[in-house]
């Protein structure tokens, strides 16, 4: 479903990603795993088109997206979630939601966009709950909860997720694992990055570990998680734990 081949994106001089390539199947969750600044929000903005890659290529579905706006990115399937929320504080839960819907409505019948809403009070019954109630009164969970709902209103077929656990504490991070969980369960490819690369390998099916621009490790979920490198540097294990 999503190629990237051989990116480089640069920052004016600073070169932030350095030939990286990967791959995401129909269907799978992809986890991308690195420390701090080592390129992953990079990568994602680059792929949503937010970002201009210099060099290297960005296929969806066949279709080179590399040098489209952001706005048609968008359009073909693919939403971003971004790091740190950044709901409309001052815009009912409901608002926002419907905002990821915008480019939908006068194309689609306004009951089938009602009924993705439905979808995500399912998914998060407390967006249910607090439809009405403006957003910036939420927590950060909640927050979060509200950007994810509000990239599914677009109804992707590639859901960039960034960081989805920052800042929340251990029971959501869990809660929101299990709802990337279920939203694959239910048809969404899901690109993950994650600091946390406990939560993240526990549900994906595959992933990349990134570090300084380049990606120097991939496998599925269990190769990843049974690596040295990684249960040392990522999982907190150190390698006389390892057995
Ligand atoms: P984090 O988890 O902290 O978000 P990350 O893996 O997502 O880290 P990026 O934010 O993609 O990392 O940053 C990759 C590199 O690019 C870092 O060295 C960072 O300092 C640099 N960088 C990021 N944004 C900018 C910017 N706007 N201008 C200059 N350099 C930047």
């Amino acid at each position: 479903m999503l190629e990237v081949v051989g990116v480089s994106t640069y920052y004016g001089q600073i070169q932030a990603l350095k030939g990286v390539s990967l791959s995401v199947n129909d269907g799978e969750i992809v986890t991308l795993i690195g420390a701090n600044g080592a390129g992953k929000t990079t990568l994602l903005n680059t792929i949503c088109g937010v970002l201009a890659a210099r060099r290297g290529d960005v296929v969806f579905d066949g279709q080179h997206v590399t040098k489209l706006p952001a706005e048609r990115i968008v359009r073909l399937g693919i939403s971003h979630v971004p790091e740190r929320r950044q709901v409309f504080g001052e815009m009912s839960v409901k608002d926002n939601l419907i905002l990821g819907a915008y480019h939908r409505y006068g194309k689609e019948k306004r009951a089938v966009i009602d009924r993705d809403l439905e979808t995500i009070f399912e998914l998060f019954p407390i967006l249910k709950q607090r439809e009405k109630q403006a957003a910036g009164t939420l927590s950060g969970g909640q927050q979060q909860m509200l950007a994810v709902g509000r990239g599914l209103m677009s109804r992707p077929r590639l859901l960039l997720l960034d960081e989805p656990s920052l800042g929340l504490a251990p029971m959501l991070v869990r809660e929101i694992i299990r709802i990337v969980g279920e939203l694959r369960d239910r048809g969404t490819t899901v690109l993950l990055i994650e600091q946390n690369a406990r939560a993240a390998l526990r549900i994906a099916d595959r992933g990349y570990l990134i570090e300084t621009g380049r990606i120097v490790l991939e496998g599925t979920a269990a190769e990843l998680i049974a690596n040295p490198i990684v249960q040392s540097a990522y999982l907190g294990k150190g390698y006389h734990h390892v057995s």
